[in-house]
């Protein structure tokens, strides 16, 4: 079992296993040109999976597959499939923007796959286009589609931006209970590589425009979930993920590895400690594992009380590298 110095059990690890990306989010991406690691720096499916292997024996009990978008990989159910073969108990999930997903969910779902999450941020053409500078929405929605009919357990997940798409809360909400599925909407987290001028709606405002048309009730703590659940008049649970808020760091039991190897505790500091070259040797890696969760921070710089430095509000990580 794997124990932080602040207690927390941690058994879920985010895999990134590309940084590169079909869309150019906002949120995400840089403004400016950037250049890609070279393929030589990065890990192989097979390095990935020796690591995976030992973080699986040590009490990883649920892996998430990330990126920069995983499906630009479009052999990625070879590498479901290795993890799934190793144990086919592990709760393996995918988060993806859902482009290419269409093409490849049959695939995904037999090779082991349990999950996926599908970002979707607006359900108009030109809001959507204009946040991920691809004009793709139908495609997103047949993946969703795709996603339903194959069976697999679908998640959404919305960022909600002042002025951007803060007025279609309650037309994502009602989509997503439509089609009888979770939607997660998430607090932009600020970061250097994203775009200046966005700021986050507060999850108080998001509550706020769901209750305009519902009734909303707070749902007990779940254990290792980063959403905030809330049940609606019918049942119908939504979530909300609140990186802002105290509470969101004190139930955290995640780390993430990068494509480069780098095993990162938090999603908010620079902190990190690179396996590329132990993969060849268990005992290095299993060292390498228990000495990052050691070295987990307790939490986050982001916030929104008034005491905390502006500055310290914007990570420097890129999402695109850690996966999210
Ligand atoms: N490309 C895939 C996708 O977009 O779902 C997977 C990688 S993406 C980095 C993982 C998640 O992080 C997505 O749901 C995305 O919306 C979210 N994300 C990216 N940048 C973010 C930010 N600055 N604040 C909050 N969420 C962010
Ligand atoms: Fe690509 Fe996902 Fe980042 Fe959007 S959030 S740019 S889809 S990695």
């Amino acid at each position: 079992m794997l124990i932080d110095s602040f207690d927390r059990k941690v058994d879920y690890l985010r895999v990134s296993v590309t940084q590169r990306c079909n869309f150019r989010c906002q949120y995400c991406m840089p403004e400016k040109p950037f250049s890609w690691t070279p393929k030589e720096n990065l890990l192989s499916y097979e390095q990935m999976f020796s690591f995976i292997k030992i973080a699986i024996d040590n009490g990883i009990k649920k892996i998430r597959i990330t990126g920069g978008e995983p499906l630009v990989r479009d052999d990625l159910h070879k590498f479901i499939a290795m993890i799934h073969n190793y144990k086919s108990d592990i709760d393996l999930a995918l988060t993806t923007n859902g482009y290419l997903l269409k093409s490849q969910i049959k695939k995904l779902k037999q090779a082991g796959l349990k999950r996926v999450n599908i970002s979707i941020d607006s359900l108009n053409d030109d809001t959507f286009t204009y946040l991920t500078q691809k004009n793709v929405l139908k495609n997103i929605k047949e993946g969703i589609e795709a996603a339903i009919e194959a069976g697999i357990i679908v998640k959404l997940n919305s960022v909600v931006l002042k002025g951007i798409n803060e007025e279609e809360i309650l037309e994502l909400y009602e989509f997503a209970k439509q089609k009888g599925i979770q939607i997660r909407f998430i607090e932009y987290m600020e970061n250097k590589n994203a775009h200046s001028k966005l700021k986050t709606l507060a999850s108080f405002d998001i509550l706020k425009a769901i209750s305009k048309k519902h009734l909303i009730e707070e749902l007990p703590v779940k254990e290792n979930s980063a959403a905030k659940l809330f049940k609606d008049e019918s049942g119908y649970i939504f979530g909300i993920i609140e990186p802002y808020d105290d509470s969101f760091c004190k139930t955290c039991n995640r780390i993430r590895l990068s494509a480069e190897g780098d095993l990162i505790p938090c999603l908010y500091y620079e902190d990190s400690q690179n396996i590329k070259d132990s993969t060849n040797s268990k005992e290095k890696m299993e060292y390498i594992l228990k000495d990052v969760i050691k070295n987990k921070p307790e939490k986050n710089k982001w916030s929104h009380t008034s005491s905390t430095k502006k500055e310290d509000n914007i990570s420097s990580r890129a999402f695109y590298f850690t996966g999210g």
